[in-house]
């Protein structure tokens, strides 16, 4: 647990959430702020800032929730669709340092955008640029 941590806090009991799903590792609760109904937050119980931090078996289990919530979320909100998020790191939009996936339900004519609309710039990058981005990415797994 991290002590300055509002989702640490959380998972402690200390801040009182709306929870709708809990197991040893992962805790799912409603977002305090939504930007729609069921708009729900899954998240580690063990205080990992982000994705990079976190071991493959927590996020495996943070990923394994999400996929059994997301049809419940639309079921209980009536949605037709949701978008699956993750800001990761503080440039991404990440507030909350303990990282967290969002499932936000989505609805026709909502005025929300896709995830294309994140940058207004895109960038133009030639062949040669984009064979080097596939090797380094390629070479990080290594
Ligand atoms: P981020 O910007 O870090 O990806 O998102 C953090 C999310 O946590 C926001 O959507 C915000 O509304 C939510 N949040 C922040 N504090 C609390 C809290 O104390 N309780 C709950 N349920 N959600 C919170
Ligand atoms: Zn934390």
């Amino acid at each position: 647990m991290s002590e300055d941590c509002i989702f640490c806090q959380i998972v402690a009991g200390d801040i009182p959430s709306r929870t709708v799903y809990e197991d040893n590792a992962v805790l799912a609760f409603l977002d305090a702020n939504p930007l729609a109904p069921g708009h729900t937050l899954v998240i580690p119980k063990a205080h990992h800032e982000r994705l990079n931090d976190t071991p493959a078996d927590v996020a495996s289990e943070v990923l394994s929730t999400v996929h059994e919530l997301v049809p419940a979320v639309e079921d209980a909100v009536d949605a037709p669709a949701t978008t699956v998020a993750f800001n990761n790191g503080e440039e991404a939009g990440q507030e909350v340092p303990h990282v967290h996936a969002h499932i936000v339900p989505r609805f026709a004519e909502d005025g929300g955008r896709p995830i294309h609309a994140l940058v207004t710039d895109r960038p133009d990058l030639s062949d040669d640029e984009l064979d080097a981005i596939e090797g380094d990415i390629a070479a990080g797994l290594e």
